[in-house]
């Protein structure tokens, strides 16, 4: 679709109220009713997915609806929003919590598996629900309790924690908060003397690039030294409001990083990746980490192979930039946490062994 197909399902809105990270907010699609107006060939297989939205509720910013393109039923964007059935049917045996995160938390909604670094949840709260989130759990429960108490929390576990140097704000979305609320939160964790780097975990960038303003910008930069972990799934998410809202961030002198999940059908082909990871660093945003999808219910469908992850990494190895690779991991359960996926091809072993003295200490 467009900005102009999408914004004349609204009577009032001009196109400054389209660059309105509240109006985009207020404005989300929550019902498929609210999209059946739209032209049928980008909706063809959603007849159902109400059924789907009771258990997993829907919620789109009319932006991030607005990249769907023409053949919806191959479509990154519609795979990533729109409800499917085949959440409710499909992998059903799967955990909801295969991290078992709910169950390691020192305080409530604090994650501190890695000695020195922890992730702080400070929301529940997305702007756009990905159908693919590993804490489809949360979306459930409205946002559970103050924020202050929370974050309060926090702030006391970080005090006696003197080995943890790093805070993951994330959750949820933290950019949800307004910059009020937000600048409370970094504040209060930038009181604890061990806590050296912030890192901020935040889809804002793609589902609603607008929430990245003048204003957040002065705000963050101030509790430097940040880093801003986000998530580009596909190329079609690399438009010219995300690209300004990840200029905006680094012209703060905010280093953008990214994190992608590996989803069938969005980025599961060399071709889908490298056009990713090349508009990635186009954009001066670093690929990071790349997620095996996790056994999480209700996203069965998005899974792929772990062989068939390596092969498609291990290929693009061959040909591109290192700036542009990032780490193809899974994250398990436990001490072991993010595992790299890598295998040595065959004729790799053999150049190895061509050059075994590159290999042995020799005496
Ligand atoms: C992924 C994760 C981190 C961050 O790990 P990095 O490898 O530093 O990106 C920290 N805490 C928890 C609980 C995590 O799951």
């Amino acid at each position: 679709m467009n900005k102009k197909i999408v914004l004349s399902s609204f009577k009032n809105a001009s196109s400054k109220d389209w660059g309105d990270w509240r109006w985009q907010l207020q404005n989300r699609f929550t019902k498929i009713s609210s999209i059946k107006h739209f032209p049928i060939k980008y909706f063809p297989n959603q007849i159902n997915a109400d059924k789907i939205a009771s258990v997993y509720p829907m919620a789109v910013t009319p932006y991030y609806l607005s990249l769907i393109q023409e053949d919806a039923s191959g479509d990154a964007i519609t795979a990533q929003c729109i409800p499917d059935m085949r959440e409710i049917t499909l992998g059903q045996k799967y955990p909801e919590d295969p991290l078992e995160e709910d169950s390691k938390m020192p305080v409530p909604k604090l994650i501190h598996r890695y000695t020195d670094r922890c992730l702080a949840l400070v929301t529940e709260v997305c702007a756009v629900h990905c159908r693919h989130c590993n804490r489809k759990r949360f979306w459930a429960k409205p946002n559970s309790g103050n924020f202050k108490t929370r974050l309060g929390g926090f702030i006391r576990y970080l005090e006696k924690s003197p080995q943890i140097r790093e805070v993951i704000i994330s959750g949820g979305d933290p950019l949800i908060y307004d910059d009020e609320k937000l600048e409370i939160i970094l504040a209060g964790i930038k009181t604890v003397q061990n806590v050296e780097i912030i890192r901020i975990g935040s889809r804002m960038p793609a589902v609603m690039p607008m929430r990245i303003t003048k204003t957040l910008c002065r705000i963050l930069k101030r509790y430097r030294p940040l880093w801003f972990n986000t998530q580009f799934n596909s190329p079609a998410e690399l438009t010219a409001d995300a690209a300004r809202a990840c200029n905006m961030l680094q012209e703060a002198g905010i280093p953008v990083s990214n994190q992608s999940v590996l989803i069938k059908g969005v980025n599961d082909s060399e071709d889908k990746m490298r056009a990713l990871l090349y508009g990635l660093q186009k954009i001066s945003v670093r690929p990071y980490y790349l997620f095996h999808c996790e056994p999480v219910k209700g996203c069965w469908h998005f899974r792929t192979s772990i062989e068939s992850g390596i092969k498609m990494m291990e290929n693009l190895r061959r040909e591109c930039s290192g700036l542009a690779l990032p780490q193809y991991v899974a994250d398990i359960p436990g001490k072991a946490g993010k595992i790299p996926l890598v295998s040595i091809s065959s004729s790799t072993k053999a150049q190895m062994h061509k050059y075994q003295y590159f290999f042995d200490n020799f005496t």
